[in-house]
C-alpha cells in the first residue's frame, strides 16, 4: 500500500493511493489506520511529507562509493546524526538555501518509517517496528558541515529534510534502483544494495541507544554523486517501487 498525508478541502488526512485516486483513511501511524469510504481524484490533494516525524536518524558513509568520494576511511560501525523534525517538508515544497552557506548539496537516501516503538531491537526482529519506505534528500551545507567538524548545523536548517511521496508499506527494501535528478539529468544512481551496513543493523545499532517512536525516520545514507544545488534548481530523489519526491531550490 502507498500511504500519503495531504490536504483536501482545508483538512490534513491520510489517504492510500488507488491508481489515480486516493481513498481517505481515519486514525494515525501510532493507532492504525480504518478506511472512512470516501475519497478524491489524486489531483485535488497537496501532498504533505507522509510523516512528521519526532525525530530522523541519520546515517552518515553508508555507500562504499560515497566513502571514497569523500576521502574518508571506511567506518567499523555506523555513524549517525540527528535532523531536527523543523528541518521536514513535503513533495513539491521549496528547499530554502541559507545566506550563510556557500554550498548546499543534495543527498538522495532511503528512509525507513517506523510503525511501532522500537528499544533494544535484534538484528533478527528488527524489521518488526517498520512501517514501510520512502525517499529522503538530505540536504547537507557542506562548507557549513566541514567548518564545524560536527553535523548538526550544517544539516539541519529549515526545509533541509524532504520525504515523500509516500510510505510503500509491502516493499522489501534490500535491492532497490535508487537515483537523484537535478533538472533532469542523473547525478545519483545507486542501488541499495550497496549498504555497507544494512536495515535490521542499522535499527539494532541505532535502538540500542534511543528509542524510536511510530512516525520516526531512519535516513539509510547516500551514494556517490553528492553535489551542489542553486536557486532555480530542480532536485528529485526516485526510489525504485516507491515513487519520486521532487522539490524545488531557493535562495533565502
Ligand atoms: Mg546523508
Amino acid at each position: 500500500m502507498k500511504l500519503i498525508r495531504f490536504i483536501h478541502k482545508g483538512r490534513e488526512a491520510y489517504g492510500y493511493l488507488k491508481e489515480d485516486r486516493v481513498e481517505f483513511l481515519q486514525g494515525g501511524i501510532a493507532t492504525g489506520f480504518k478506511p472512512t469510504g470516501d475519497g478524491a481524484a489524486l489531483g485535488e490533494v497537496k501532498l504533505l511529507s507522509p510523516v512528521m516525524p519526532s525525530k530522523a536518524v541519520c546515517v552518515g558513509q553508508n555507500y562504499l562509493d560515497h566513502i571514497k568520494e569523500m576521502g574518508n576511511e571506511i567506518p567499523t560501525e555506523p555513524v549517525i546524526f540527528l535532523k531536527p523534525p523543523t528541518s521536514v517538508i513535503g513533495p513539491g515544497d521549496v528547499i530554502v538555501r541559507p545566506a550563510i552557506s556557500d554550498r548546499v548539496d543534495y543527498e538522495g537516501e532511503l528512509a525507513v518509517v517506523i510503525g511501532k516503538q522500537a528499544r533494544h531491537l535484534t538484528q533478527e526482529n528488527a524489521l518488526g517496528c517498520v512501517l514501510g519506505y520512502t525517499c529522503a534528500n538530505d540536504v547537507t551545507a557542506r562548507d557549513i558541515q566541514q567548518r564545524d567538524g560536527q553535523w548538526t548545523r550544517g544539516k539541519g536548517f529549515d526545509t533541509f529534510l524532504p520525504l515523500g511521496p509516500c510510505i510503500e508499506t509491502e516493499i522489501d527494501p534490500s535491492a532497490l534502483a535508487i537515483r537523484t535528478t537535478l533538472n533532469g539529468k542523473i547525478v545519483q544512481d545507486s542501488c541499495t544494495d550497496q549498504l555497507l551496513f544494512k536495515i535490521p543493523m542499522l535499527l539494532s545499532f541505532i535502538t540500542a541507544a534511543m528509542t524510536l517512536n511510530p512516525g520516526d525516520v531512519v535516513l539509510t545514507g547516500t551514494s556517490s554523486g553528492v553535489g551542489p544545488m542553486v536557486a532555480g534548481d530542480v532536485v528529485a530523489v526516485e526510489i525504485e517501487g516507491i515513487g519520486r519526491l521532487e522539490n524545488r531550490v531557493e535562495d533565502m
